[in-house]
């Protein structure tokens, strides 16, 4: 028996632990430090109450001989599959319900989207990414390339027609960086991808933090996505479900390839490998589109963003530059007096007793940068704030 050899060649993951490790260090020997941690990458606030409620009822549903259920459609239920529909309609996208697949999350399936794609085609990531991309792609023994995200570009970085790619990876509003791409700037990827024959996996998992108007929301405003987009959508930011377990991948019917239909490449794979999303999460997730639902996640995506508001004005004050910030729960700052992650990282620690994450961590372009997070509480975040404002 052999093992998958690919494994072999992953980095350890050291980032998290990393941090962890350092930040015990600290309080070990400085006990009792007022540590507030801006690295987070999780929600904190509980769920909407609609959620709660649907769910709820949705138990009880389960408990009842006439309303239990059993196996659900591998593609999720038409009542959760419209309630999606209907909401890319408010940004212009017609998508139908046997377009949207529900899963328990983008993470699975932008790892598992894989499954339907050759191991010989060739990959193009941006750096900085988050790090599942990168790794499920080593998985599988795949070439990846890398497409620098820097300053220069504004972290949005744009194709060159000399890199040939197969399939290419776009994360808008971008973790770690928060960077967002325009509609000129999705526009020039769905040419390329189209002139190249490849396939955008496009990753919206924050697209819910974006307040401009004029920034597309989905892949699928732009002319032409339809022929060469997959987009990972998740209840996770939006609605506080990242323990909660919900999220949908859209696969339009024009994406076609050798002849076959992604959309139905895809239902054959989750139906082989996976048995569907449980009831009452979905009927949890469909409350997110209720009126009641929409008023609650809006209030507390506001208060994720008064908190980056607050860090951005803070970095502002002290004339440190940062992108981010606004359309998303991020702010990725460049580290002062050209720091290197690690060391801007243990400087915050030890003289604001603040913990972010190193940008270093996701790719060398975020080498000289830190990532720091709305999802912390609104009065941590005014004291870090004003620590920053104080000592830096
Ligand atoms: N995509 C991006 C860019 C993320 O940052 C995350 C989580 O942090 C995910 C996907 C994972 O989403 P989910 O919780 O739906 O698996």
């Amino acid at each position: 028996m052999k093992i998958n050899g690919n494994f072999n060649k992953l980095q350890d993951s050291y980032l998290f632990f990393n941090i962890a490790q350092k930040t015990s260090e600290f309080l070990k020997k400085n006990p009792g430090a007022p540590i507030i941690k801006m690295g987070i990458g999780d929600v904190t606030l509980p769920l909407p109450q609609a959620c709660v409620d649907a769910m709820k009822k949705a138990c009880d549903e389960m408990g009842v001989k006439e309303t239990f259920r059993g196996y659900c459609d591998y593609e999720g239920y038409e009542f959760l599959r419209q309630a999606i529909a209907d909401y890319y309609k408010e940004y212009g996208v017609d998508v139908s319900v046997d377009e949207i697949f529900v899963s328990d999350g983008a993470k699975s399936d932008v790892g598992n989207i894989l499954d339907i794609f050759s191991d010989e085609n060739t990959v193009l990531i941006p750096d900085p990414v988050y790090p599942v991309y990168v790794d499920t792609n080593i998985m599988a023994g795949r070439k990846i390339l890398y497409i620098d995200a820097n300053e220069s570009n504004g972290f949005t970085p744009e194709p060159d027609y000399n890199v040939k790619a197969d399939i290419i990876y776009l994360c808008s509003p971008n973790n770690p960086t928060g960077a967002v791409y325009d509609r000129a700037g999705l526009k020039k990827w769905v040419d390329y991808a189209n002139a190249q024959d490849a396939v955008i996996l496009f990753d919206a998992a924050y697209e819910a933090f974006i307040e401009d108007k004029d920034l597309p929301h989905s892949i699928f405003e732009i002319e032409g996505a339809k022929n060469c987009a997959i987009e990972f959508c998740s209840f996770s930011k939006t609605a506080g479900f990242t323990g909660t377990r919900c999220g949908y991948t859209v696969i339009p019917k024009e994406l076609v390839r050798e002849g076959r239909k992604i959309g139905e490449l895809w239902l054959r794979r989750q139906s082989t490998k996976y048995n569907g999303t449980a009831y009452i999460i979905q009927r949890g997730a469909e409350a997110v589109f209720t009126p009641e639902g929409r008023a609650q996640i809006k209030e507390n995506i506001d208060y994720y963003k008064r908190n980056t508001a607050i860090l951005s004005e803070a970095l502002s004050a002290k004339g440190i530059q940062y992108f981010g910030g606004k359309n998303s729960p991020y702010v990725w700052l460049k580290c002062p007096n050209n720091m290197k992650s690690w060391e801007f990282f243990d400087y915050l620690l030890t003289k604001c007793y603040i913990v972010g994450t190193p940008g270093s961590g996701f790719g060398k372009n975020g080498e000289g940068f830190l990532r720091l997070t709305g999802f912390g509480s609104y009065e941590n975040t005014l004291i870090a704030a004003e620590r920053i404002k104080n000592t830096l």
